[in-house]
C-alpha cells in the first residue's frame, strides 16, 4: 500500500554505480520535497527485513506523512557489517585526514543547499516551527559539520618525556585513533541536530557509523543519508536505521563489532544502554540524558531581559529542549511582577501551523508526548500548585499543548522534580537575599544538565556559577549553545561531551607508543 506518490530517482552524474533512490514526494511550503523512506545501508536505500514498515505522523494534524521502513535485528547486523567493511577496507580509512575534512565540508555545503527542504521536513515530521528549524535544527547542524570538518587534520597526540634520569634513551608519543564502528542513538526533539552533533564528531575522528533516529522522527535522518551520497561520503561510512529502541538501539548496544555508543535520550534508557555496552564488549559510551535545569532570577537582574530569556528557557522548541529550564526560582521581591510579565508574554505567543512564518509555538512532537503533558499538569494541580495559565491540550486538530505557567510550586511536588519536556513553566520563590538557600534547592536534584542565573552583580553571578552542579551555566542569557563550546551533563544527566574539541575525544582512543633508542 505504498501509494502512487512514490518516485524513483538516481543520484548525481558523478556516481558511477547509479544508486536508485525511492522517494515520497510532497508539494509543501513552496517546495517539492523528495523524501527517502527506506533504510540506508552500505550506501543504498533498501527495504527492511520482511519489508516491515510503519507510519510516520505529522503532529500538526495527525495525518500519515508516509510509510517508513522499520529496521529489524538482521538489518542492524547488515549495517554494522557495512560500517565495519568501510572502516577496515574502504576508502575512509585510506584517505588522508585533510581529504576527510574536505568531504565533511562538502557535506555541510550540500546540507546548506538543501536547508529549506530539511527544515520543511523537520516541520512536517517533528512539528518544529519552520523559522526556528531553519536557524537552529538545520542551521546548527550545518555549522556542526563545518566545525568538525576543520578538526579532521588537527587531531594530534603528544610527545612525553619518560625515565627522566640521564642518559635518556626513551621517548613516548601518543597517537589518537578512531575507535571503529560507532552506534548513535538519538531522541526526537531535534532530530537532525542531535544526529549532527554526534555524527560530525564521530566522522571527523575517522570512524564509521550506524545511526538510529527516534522512531517517530526518521525523515530528516533519511534525507541526510541521501545528502551524504551527494557529498561523496564513501558507501558504508554512514548507515541509518529507523526502528524501535528495544530492537535496533538494543542490538547496536549489544553488538560485538560496535566499539562506541553515543546516546542522547532519557536517563532510564541511558542506564540500560550503559549496562548493555558493559556486558557485551565494554564499549565506550557517552550519555546525554534528561534534565531539570534550575534558573535562578535575582531581584537585582535586568527584569525585562530575565522575562524574555525566561520565556525562551521554557518555551523554546515547544519545551522539547533538553536544557529547558525545568524550574525557575524567583526572588520574593520581584516574584509577582515577574509572573505578571511572563503571563503577558505567554498571551502574545502565536500557536499554529509550524510552516506559517509568524507561528512561534507548534504542535508537540507526537501524541503520546501530548498525553504525558496533560497528565503532568493534572498532577501539578492535584498536588496544590497554582495553575496560572494553560495546562491542557489546545482544542484544535493535531498535538498542540497550551503554553503553561505554574506558581507556588513546592520542592516536594512531582512537577518540581520531574522533567516535563514540554512548554510548562514551573515557578518557585525564594526569600530575599538567601543565595545559599536557593543554591541548595537548585542543586537538590539528581539531574545536572544546565542551569542559569540572572543578576547584575558579577560577584554573585560568579559565586553561583561556581556552586551550581550542572554541565552548563548560563549567566544573563539562556539556550546559548555553540558548536565550539562543549555540552553535556553532570550527575544523572550523563557524561561525555557533545560539541567542541571535547566531543572529538569521545570518538577517539589514545595509543601510547614508547621507544628505546
Ligand atoms: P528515550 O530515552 O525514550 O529514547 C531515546 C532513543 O533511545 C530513541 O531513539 C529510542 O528509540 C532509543 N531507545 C529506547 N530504548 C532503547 C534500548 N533499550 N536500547 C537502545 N536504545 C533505546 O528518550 P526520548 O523520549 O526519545 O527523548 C526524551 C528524553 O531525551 C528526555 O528525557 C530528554 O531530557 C532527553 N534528551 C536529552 C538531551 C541532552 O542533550 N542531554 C537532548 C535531548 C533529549
Amino acid at each position: 500500500m505504498r501509494g502512487s506518490h512514490h518516485h524513483h530517482h538516481t543520484t548525481g552524474e558523478d556516481d558511477e554505480s547509479e544508486c536508485v533512490i525511492n522517494y515520497v514526494e510532497k508539494a509543501v511550503n513552496k517546495l517539492t520535497l523528495q523524501m527517502p523512506y527506506q533504510l540506508f545501508i552500505g550506501g543504498e536505500f533498501v527495504d527492511a527485513e520482511g519489508s516491515k514498515t510503519y507510519n510516520t505522523i505529522n503532529p500538526t494534524d495527525g495525518s500519515v506523512i508516509c510509510q517508513v521502513s522499520l529496521a529489524q535485528v538482521s538489518d542492524v547486523d547488515k549495517a554494522v557489517a557495512a560500517a565495519k567493511e568501510a572502516f577496515e577496507n574502504g576508502l575512509w580509512g585510506k584517505i588522508n585526514a585533510r581529504d576527510r575534512g574536505r568531504l565533511l565540508y562538502r557535506l555541510a555545503d550540500v546540507m546548506e543547499q538543501h536547508q529549506e527542504e530539511l527544515a520543511t521536513i523537520e516541520a512536517l515530521d517533528a512539528g518544529a516551527v519552520y523559522t526556528l528549524a531553519l536557524k537552529t535544527h538545520v542551521g546548527m547542524s550545518i555549522q556542526t559539520f563545518r566545525y568538525f570538518a576543520g578538526w579532521c587534520d588537527k587531531i594530534q597526540g603528544a610527545t612525553i618525556p619518560i625515565n627522566q634520569a640521564r642518559p635518556n634513551r626513551n621517548l613516548t608519543l601518543t597517537k589518537k585513533e578512531p575507535v571503529g564502528v560507532c552506534g548513535i542513538v538519538i531522541p526526537w526533539n531535534y532530530p537532525l541536530m542531535m544526529l549532527s552533533w554526534k555524527t560530525a564528531a564521530c566522522l571527523a575522528a575517522g570512524n564509521t557509523v550506524v545511526i538510529k533516529p527516534a522512531q517517530v522522527t526518521p525523515l530528516t535522518a533519511l534525507k541526510f543519508a541521501e545528502l551524504t551520497l551527494k557529498a561523496g561520503i564513501p558507501k558504508g561510512v554512514v548507515n541509518i536505521l529507523p526502528g524501535s529502541g528495544s530492537l535496533v538501539g538494543q542490538r547496536l548496544s549489544d553488538h560485538p563489532d560496535v566499539r562506541k555508543i553515543g546516546f542522547t535520550g532519557s536517563t532510564e534508557v541511558g542506564k540500560h544502554i550503559m549496562k548493555s555496552c558493559a556486558l557485551s564488549n565494554v564499549k565506550k559510551v557517552s550519555l546525554q540524558l534528561g534534565g531539570k535545569s534550575p534558573l535562578i532570577i535575582f531581584a537585582d537582574c535586568d527584569l525585562n531581559k530575565a522575562v524574555q530569556m525566561g520565556m525562551s528557557s521554557v518555551f523554546f522548541n515547544k519545551g522539547e529542549n533538553c536544557i529547558a529550564a525545568g524550574r525557575l526560582f524567583v526572588e520574593e521581591s520581584i516574584h509577582n511582577q515577574f509572573v505578571q510579565k511572563v503571563v503577558e508574554e505567554v498571551e502574545k505567543m502565536k500557536i499554529g501551523n509550524p510552516l506559517e512564518r509568524d507561528t512561534n509555538h507548534g504542535p508537540q512532537n507526537h501524541e503520546a508526548h501530548l498525553r504525558k503533558l496533560v497528565e503532568y499538569c493534572q498532577r501539578g494541580v492535584k498536588e496544590g500548585a497554582t495553575l496560572v495559565c494553560g495546562g491542557n491540550q489546545v482544542p484544535r486538530p493535531g498535538f498542540f499543548f497550551q503554553p503553561t505557567v505554574f506558581t507556588d510550586v513546592e520542592d516536594h511536588m512531582y512537577i518540581a522534580k520531574e522533567e516535563s519536556f514540554g512548554p510548562i513553566m514551573i515557578i518557585s520563590r525564594f526569600a530575599d537575599g538567601d543565595v545559599d538557600a536557593v543554591l541548595s534547592r537548585a542543586n537538590a536534584t539528581e539531574f545536572g544538565l544546565a542551569s542559569g542565573v540572572f543578576t547584575r552583580d558579577i560577584n554573585k553571578a560568579l559565586y553561583v556559577s561556581d556552586k551550581l552542579q550542572a554541565g552548563t551555566v548560563f549567566i544573563n542569557t539562556y539556550n546559548k549553545t555553540d558548536v565550539a563550546a562543549p555540552f553535556g551533563g553532570f550527575k544523572q544527566s550523563g557524561f561525555g561531551k557533545d560539541l567542541g574539541e571535547a566531543a572529538l575525544n569521545e570518538y577517539l582512543r589514545i595509543k601510547t607508543v614508547t621507544f628505546e633508542y
